[in-house]
């Protein structure tokens, strides 16, 4: 019944030519200085916007027409900073770096154990479009999946935008063509249709991935450590010396990624000392060979960074953004400026880590203390930066615990509340800010014509409740509309983080001394 109502939709809305027209709307165009415009007729044509109408030009004829209804459209948000292998439910008890190991070696290990796991990866790509992110950039991997995701992904909107133009001129409906359609590239999710997620999407995933929009990747596949450094030997490869990291630069770059990740400094888990979380743990040699060789392959670089002294290593080694952000200086300020540097926030990992007791999140007294530390270097980076001018764009480290996929919008409250900008700057860091700092402000990133049709389409202003970003009515990737999505979330993990969205900067210091 699934499958019929499915081709049926399909068989409809495929015959059609392609051009949509999204009236009714409200627009909220994602620049710096946006104000809600109404009246506006934004068309999309073979996924791209091909014109914005002003209320007294008429819609052209053959379009299909999507009524917002008074709804709020704009652009698609971006996430800086995701890593896909894990839904990010917390497990309760700390898991060892050789949990992790183990976990990406059996991952790697045989093409079932790999197939289920891009299954996985799939099913979140899906969840975070279906929340409104219609880009992520993913920064340290499960070896090239992230890639081979991102390519899948390409394929599918190659294909959709070949059937959409070939819609135009034929408008074949046969069968044949209906089935050959519904697996190679619909114009249109049916409603309803469930990102998939969990192992179930092995068998869905497989035969819909190719047809189903996914979110644009930017990846950077595996990243590069040091023995014994954050995530070394799962997601990111130890190197022992400026050679071994130029090799791995290049082994690296075979996948085709979209950008560099290096470790610099340790994570808040693995410190052993209280009052030490973020070591630096990889050389300015390593760091600087590995930015030149990235370089000359014309790979921006992004690095792990949660120490002031990892910071301006890395500033100095070259990085184009840094990852995560420290205690500022002003030494690492004028870095900044002068490497022409970016910082990408990411508050979200921390908050439930800082504040929560550790009897609920299961780290040691010890990792809640250092992720005190952290957060607050965060935060004040993040001021600092803001002040300084410096471009500061946000991610959610999407993965680790309390981070889902679906969770996008809380780094934009986050950021408004504790960094003190307003809700219109935070929803434009989250699209043409962010856009700019991963270079494809060209593509995306605001509604502009000529670029890629990202949309987020919500039901309340977001300029006057981030909170309107929750629930999306719509979203729209390259041109695809899931008019109904789709996300299946976690309640406890839900309510734990809703408890925390009543904390104030104000709040901070004591509440990082005494857990709620
Ligand atoms: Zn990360």
């Amino acid at each position: 019944m699934v499958l019929y109502s499915y081709l049926f939709r399909t068989f409809f809305q495929e015959g059609k030519p392609m051009k949509t027209a999204y009236i009714g709307g409200i627009l909220l165009d994602g620049t710096k200085d946006m104000v809600p415009q109404k009246g506006k007729t934004v068309i999309v044509e073979n996924g791209r916007i091909s014109a914005i109408l002003s209320a007294d030009e008429l819609v052209p004829s053959g379009c299909e027409i999507v009524n917002l209804k008074g709804c709020y459209l704009m652009p698609g948000l971006i996430n800086l900073h995701v890593h896909l292998n894990s839904g990010g439910k917390p497990s309760g008890k700390k898991k060892e770096p050789e949990d992790y190991v183990r976990l990406v070696n059996l991952a790697t290990s045989n093409p079932v154990t790999g197939e289920a796991v891009r299954a996985l990866m799939r099913g979140y790509a899906n969840t975070a479009l279906h929340s409104g992110v219609t880009t992520i950039r993913t920064v340290g991997g499960i070896s090239d999946y992230d890639g081979k995701l991102r390519n899948e992904i390409e394929e599918g909107y190659r294909k959709r935008v070949k059937a959409w133009k070939s819609d135009v001129t034929s408008g074949s409906n046969s069968l044949a063509d209906m089935i050959r359609k519904a697996r190679t590239g619909m114009s249109r999710i049916p409603m309803g249709a469930a990102a998939p997620e969990g192992l179930g999407a092995l068998v869905r995933g497989s035969a819909a991935g190719a047809a189903m929009p996914g979110p644009r990747i930017l990846t950077s596949n595996t990243g590069i450590s040091v023995p014994g450094g954050h995530v070394a030997g799962s997601l990111a490869y130890p190197v022992t010396s400026p050679e071994e990291a130029v090799e791995y630069v290049h082994k690296i770059a075979e996948g085709r990624p979209d950008l560099i990740k290096l470790m610099i400094t340790g994570g808040i888990m693995d410190a052993v000392k209280e009052g030490e979380p973020g070591v630096l743990k990889m050389s300015p040699e390593i760091i600087e060979a590995a930015c030149k060789a990235a370089h000359d392959l014309k790979l921006p670089v992004a690095a792990h960074t949660e120490s002031t002294e990892g910071v301006i290593a890395g500033l100095r080694g070259g990085v184009d953004t840094i990852e995560h952000g420290a205690m500022p200086t002003d030494e690492m300020m004028e870095l900044f400026k002068e490497r022409g540097a970016s910082l990408v926030t990411t508050i979200s990992p921390v908050i439930p880590l800082a504040l929560l007791k550790t009897s609920k999140t299961g780290v040691r007294p010890m990792d809640r203390y250092n992720a005190g530390i952290v957060l607050r270097g965060i935060i004040e980076c993040a001021r600092r930066a803001l002040k300084e001018g410096i471009p500061v764009g946000l991610g959610t480290d999407t993965g680790c615990p309390y981070v889902t996929h679906y969770d996008m919008w809380r780094e934009l409250q986050y950021f408004s509340t504790f960094c003190g900008v307003s809700e219109t700057f935070a929803l434009y860091s989250a699209t043409l800010g962010n856009a700019k700092i991963a270079g494809i402000d060209a593509e995306t990133g605001s509604i502009e014509v000529g670029k890629a049709a990202d949309f987020l389409i919500t039901a309340g202003n977001p300029l006057e409740s981030l909170r309107a970003l929750r629930k999306p009515k719509m979203v729209v990737a390259r041109g695809a509309l899931i008019s109904d999505p789709v996300i299946k979330k976690n309640v406890a993990i839900e309510q734990t983080l809703d408890s925390l969205l009543k904390v104030s900067y104000d709040d901070l210091d004591r509440l990082i001394r005494k857990a709620i």
